[in-house]
């Protein structure tokens, strides 16, 4: 049982019964389950996603939650999955070194144009593209505060974009900043399982990905003739969220969410070809049940909170933007989204990195909740990873929600080196597995701060946005 060693204050008092409710052995057991080579790595739409939907819905019907999603806890989400191949020539010879992305159109197809360079793809830089195959950057002007920076990266929001100024296809460029963070070599390994969507949000345009040699070759001949051959196979089906209700006094609601899927089989062939994602996110599903375990334990809750184990994330965060466009909670009245995914319980926790709380008054309570329990609040040791915009957060933000993915910083020297060892050994690697090494009691730090942070939510103002937040 963990001992309450601190002077209480009023939220510590009030969170009492709930942070003593978190069980770091209950952490350790489903994330050994979840992560279990019966598994499977929890793929998107396997039968082996599916038992760990039923695993996670069976779960909290025994801690208490209400249903919430369309079918019992479920929410069956739609997706398409296409694997393409294809042949870019300009000016007559092909390009060699070149993965093309699928959209689940027409099987067999040309699109032919004029190559024109259209920067990073931002409203201002698409003149002039009608009937055009439009060059554009990778990532976003680096003159941009980081978060912005990330939201106008994203290549869905610029297909969009160059979809409304009437280009028929785009030609991503990388460049050598780029090519540093992701290498050719990463985003072809991403390519093998072809590419998979929500099947009400398909991408409106076919894209071509070109390596750095060939993206600085093309980007200097504007005004070539150019023509995409493009053939794909595609398939239609189905992943679930699970998603369970606490009632509180009003029907404002606090959302915690986590990505229950991860790679599958990642390695076909090799010794162990299942990519388990122990870390990546078992630990984030088995946080939130022990949260919603803390939250049941309370005697009293003004708030409502919603439970969300979300699928498709590593498909493209696709099981939460699905849930956004079509909420089982009305979208007014979610009034926060705390995100987790990949707590890493190598050393004990003395850190809180705010990872988006920052952009709202979202970081009142964090902070309110890290000073009851002496953790400090830093500075994102890797803001280069831009890690806020690449998990399930980032779709509720999108929508209004203030929203965080908290995490734990590196606390010290030894939490650098385990989060180094992890991001360079078994991080969407097959090594990525349930060690008895791992400290329990760190996931249950965790796992309380995140809850902390909830009950301060209960009471008070909603949070809302900061003035300079690009979700305002
Ligand atoms: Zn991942």
């Amino acid at each position: 049982m963990w001992m309450l060693v601190l002077v209480a204050g009023a939220l510590l008092d009030r969170g009492r019964p709930a942070l003593d409710a978190v069980r770091p052995e209950s952490i350790s057991a489903t994330v050994r389950f979840l992560s279990d080579d019966l598994l499977e790595g929890r793929g998107t739409g396997t039968r082996a996603h599916a038992i760990a939907e039923k695993y996670v819905a069976t779960r909290m019907q025994a801690l208490g939650l209400r249903p919430a999603g369309e079918a019992g806890y479920l929410q069956q989400v739609k997706l398409c999955e296409t694997r393409a191949q294809g042949q870019l020539i300009v000016d007559g010879a092909e390009v060699k070194d070149v993965l093309v992305a699928g959209d689940c159109g027409t099987p067999d197809r040309t699109v032919e144009g004029e190559l024109a360079f259209a920067g990073y793809g931002q409203a201002g830089e698409l003149p002039g593209l009608r009937g055009k195959i439009a060059m554009v950057l990778a990532g976003a002007p680096a003159s941009l505060p980081s978060t912005q920076r990330a939201l106008a990266s994203s290549n869905e929001d610029k297909l969009k974009r160059l979809r409304a100024a009437g280009a028929v296809a785009e030609v991503v460029l990388t460049t050598p900043e780029l090519e540093a963070r992701r290498p050719w070599a990463l985003l072809q390994r991403n390519f093998v399982n072809g590419q998979a969507y929500d099947a009400d949000d398909l991408p409106p345009l076919p894209v071509v990905y070109l390596d750095l040699g060939e993206s600085d070759r093309l980007r200097q001949r504007p005004g070539s003739r150019a023509r995409l051959h493009l053939t794909q196979t595609s398939r239609s089906f189905e992943s679930g969220n699970v998603i369970g209700l606490l009632p509180g006094d009003s029907q404002e609601t606090i959302v915690y969410s986590a990505h229950l899927d991860h790679l599958g089989i990642c390695a076909p062939g090799a010794r162990d070809p299942i990519c388990n994602g122990a870390i990546d996110n078992a630990t984030g599903i088995a946080e939130v049940l022990e949260i919603a375990r803390g939250f049941a334990a309370l005697p009293k809750r003004e708030r409502s909170v919603l439970f969300i184990a979300v699928t498709g994330e590593e498909r493209g965060l696709l099981g939460s933007a699905w849930f956004v466009r079509h909420p089982t909670v009305p979208r007014e009245r979610m009034i926060a989204n705390l995100n987790l995914d990949q707590l890493l319980p190598a050393y004990p926790v003395g850190e809180l990195v705010l990872r988006g709380a920052e952009l709202s008054t979202l970081e009142d309570h964090v902070r309110a909740a890290a000073a009851e329990l002496e953790l400090l609040i830093v500075p994102d040791p890797v803001p280069e990873q831009n890690f806020f915009a690449r998990s399930d957060q980032l779709n509720f933000a999108r929508i209004g929600v203030p929203s965080a993915c908290l995490w734990q910083g590196f606390s010290g020297p030894r939490g650098e080196a385990a989060f180094k060892d992890f991001r360079s050994n078994r991080y969407h690697q097959p090594g990525d597995e349930w060690l008895p090494a791992y400290d329990w009691e760190a996931a249950a730090q965790m796992a309380r701060a995140e809850l902390l942070v909830g009950i301060s939510l209960l009471s008070g103002p909603r949070p809302r946005w900061k003035p300079k937040s690009p979700f305002r």
